[in-house]
């Protein structure tokens, strides 16, 4: 029944591109059979990723793993409701094994239809504030959600309190040091809400403190699983290592030694086209995406190098529609050089680069300001759907 359901969602969804036909074929799925999720999964292996930041790299880089041992199942277009979960599952019917990005107020339904064997929780910070997802809310959900699957492993990151927290008690956790680069909203204790006391390691007064590491970097190497493994990643950034950790972490938990997750990550080169290169015109167009304050703390050490920079900034429903986030991303740190800010909310990009005194031009189509930018390199940081309109229209330009 699911496999001609699945067929027919496949023809209805075929004429819609990318990520949203995907949505839409799983929707159909989901309509025509409500247990379909559950379904597809019995008698695989699950890992479900999920976190406000890096999910998408990391399930890419579990996937690149897992997949030394065979056909992997995978939400790669970032669909990460139940409807991209359960298109993943019903492409590769067969496959043995699925990693599912998964949106963090999501995670709850979509870990009881599937019974997850490992779930991987990276971080959990602000994000969309319109959404409703305030931070200690989500963590409640997902805590509930965790105790309910007592024999899922839980792979944490012990460097984010608030995933402290949430995981503190659970019967089977493994602790990777994945780092925290932003702590804004991780310096009240979640448990007992007092301040946390951070100097080298994080601890509260109330006894939650920073767990031992199983998983940690040793420079341009992993420690875990007792042993040591170079890690060479072609993915920028530091906070790219602390993914790639939680991924080794996870799928040598489903049988992949260290070694061999460590070479099939290292092919990855870009992620559902982020630190993709493209050549516009005179411009060498390098992209990135950041959208909330924790993942532009990330970001911002990889623009230094680029000697011109574009913003690209909307505020559509996928992207939340309040933009006040800007006001807490450092923008002070930006050194002086030619950038646009643009996008459909490229005033309040401007206004705010402006107060942090980031000499720039203000023009609202992104393909626009790129030509006011001089020939050679250009970084772009975009956010949700701004970055995937100017990905369309780059590729629909250079025919890709
Ligand atoms: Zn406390």
């Amino acid at each position: 029944m699911v496999a001609a359901i699945a067929s027919v969602a496949s023809v209805a969804a075929r004429r819609i591109r990318g990520g949203e036909g995907v949505a839409t074929r799983g929707r159909v799925l989901l309509t025509l059979d409500p247990g379909a999720l559950s379904h597809l999964a019995r008698g695989r292996d699950v890992v479900l990723v999920t976190g406000t930041n890096g999910k998408t790299t990391t399930a890419h880089l579990l996937a690149a793993a897992l997949g030394t041992l065979g056909p992997v199942a995978h939400n790669a277009s970032g669909a990460n409701m139940s409807d991209g979960a359960v298109a993943a599952l019903a492409t590769r019917r067969h496959a043995p094994r699925a990693v599912l990005e998964v949106d963090e107020l999501h995670l709850a339904r979509v870990a009881d239809a599937v019974s997850p064997a490992v779930v991987v929780l990276l971080n959990l910070t602000r994000d969309q504030l319109d959404r409703g997802s305030e931070v200690a809310a989500v963590a409640t959900s997902i805590r509930k959600s965790l105790r309910r699957h007592p024999r899922t492993l839980v792979v944490a990151n012990r460097d984010d309190p608030v995933v402290v927290a949430t995981v503190e008690g659970m019967p089977r956790v493994t602790w990777v040091a994945a780092s925290a680069g932003w702590s804004g909203d991780a310096s009240l204790c979640l448990r007992c809400g007092r301040q946390l006391v951070a100097k080298h390691e994080w601890s509260c007064p109330c006894g939650l403190s920073q767990p031992q590491a199983d998983w940690e970097l040793d420079g341009a190497a992993v420690r875990g699983a007792g042993v040591t493994t170079p890690l060479h990643l072609r993915l920028p950034g530091r906070f790219n290592l602390g993914n790639a950790l939680a991924a080794m972490a996870a799928a040598h938990a489903l049988g992949v030694p260290p070694g061999a997750a460590a070479d099939a990550m290292a092919d990855l080169e870009s992620v559902a086209h982020r630190y993709a290169t493209v050549r516009h015109g005179s411009h060498e167009l390098h992209l990135l995406l950041a959208k909330n304050p924790a993942g532009w703390a990330e970001t911002l050490p990889l623009l230094k190098d680029y000697p011109a920079l574009l913003l690209v900034i909307n505020a559509r429903e996928a992207d939340g529609r309040d933009t006040s986030w800007l006001w807490d991303v450092p923008f002070e740190q930006l050194p002086p050089r030619p950038t646009v800010a643009s996008g459909d909310r490229a005033a309040d990009v401007g206004l705010r680069l402006s107060y942090a005194a980031v000499g720039h031009q203000t023009v609202d189509d992104p393909l626009a300001g790129l030509e006011l930018l001089p020939p050679g390199e250009v970084v772009a940081v975009a956010n949700y759907t701004a970055f995937a309109d100017l990905w369309r229209r780059l590729a629909v330009m250079s025919g890709r």
